[in-house]
């Protein structure tokens, strides 16, 4: 069976619309999607009063920014209804601290005596949160940057004036925001935190404690080995095991909707333990 738990549509930062994505996941032969953007559900909310007569089962889904121990985090939560004032308060709070955060890179480059930012960076995000590729994409715009490369470069990349931290938070936060709404909390691609081997240990069992329930063993097509480690730290520290492609678009070459590398035999489906419930969506 091919299941998908993590894809992102337009109404975060990925190019398809919602109804767009559902039709190519259902064109690649996907049986069950969640629909997770970042820190949003209306791409879920659209897509309830379209969703086709057929097509793959969808689960409704969030991706969750926050912060653990000075790391930001993704945390996953499937089958949140997405009327429920806890998840509502959750996207609010997600929103505010976006917010934020794109007006003080818009201040840091104010220095640079880039003026209008925000404005402008605004315009380029359209439905989606502004993040810092939006102020790339605008300076390249200006002809401040002759390329999006150069404008993390010197502008808004690691280390540099518009580097800013969103203020997130707290992982215990978003899990009980998550489990509140009626999800399940799902750790998202553990190894892309850089986390020492002893960290991480620390992560999982944090993790648990508050009621998280998986991690994503599988995220996309991935080397045998990551795959062995996330499920040997799934058993060793009591959690399911999770799978999603994290596609964003066609743009990713290298990922595509219910394309992933096998979960291993050694492991225990998220889905076998929780029946992931159908989105409460209408169909046309
Ligand atoms: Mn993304
Ligand atoms: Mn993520
Ligand atoms: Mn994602």
């Amino acid at each position: 069976m091919s299941i998908d738990l993590h894809a992102h549509s337009d109404a975060s930062d990925g190019d398809l619309s919602p109804l767009a994505l559902y039709q190519r996941a259902a064109a690649q032969g996907v049986e069950v999607l969640a629909l997770t953007d970042h820190d949003t559900a209306q791409g879920l909310r659209d897509l309830r009063r379209q969703l086709p007569g057929a097509g793959p089962r969808l689960v409704s889904g969030i991706e969750l920014s926050c912060v653990w121990q000075g790391v930001t985090l993704h945390v996953v939560g499937l089958g949140v209804h997405i009327d429920h004032p806890a998840l509502r308060f959750a996207e609010s709070c997600q929103k505010v601290a976006r917010e934020g955060r794109a007006r003080l890179i818009a201040r840091r480059l104010e220095r640079f005596g880039f003026r209008g930012g925000l404005d402008g960076a605004r315009a380029i995000a359209g439905r989606d949160a502004v993040g810092r590729p939006h102020f790339a994409a605008w300076l390249l715009a200006q002809g401040h940057v002759r390329s999006m490369a150069e404008a993390f470069d010197r502008y808004l990349g690691a280390g540099k004036a518009g580097d800013v931290q969103a203020t997130w938070p707290g992982l215990e936060q978003v899990i009980y925001w998550i489990r509140r709404s009626g999800g399940l909390a799902v750790l998202a691609h553990p190894l892309t935190y850089r986390l020492t081997r002893s960290r991480m240990v620390r992560l999982l069992r944090a993790f648990r404690d508050a009621g998280g329930a998986a991690i994503e063993v599988v995220s996309g097509v991935q080397p045998i080995d990551q795959t062995r480690q996330l499920a040997r730290l799934a058993r060793e520290h009591g959690l399911l095991a999770s799978q999603g492609s994290d596609f964003h678009g066609p743009r990713d070459h290298w990922r595509e909707l219910g394309r992933m590398s096998p979960l291993p035999p050694d492991c225990e489906p998220l889905w076998h333990a929780y029946p992931l419930p159908d989105f409460e969506g209408a169909r046309a």
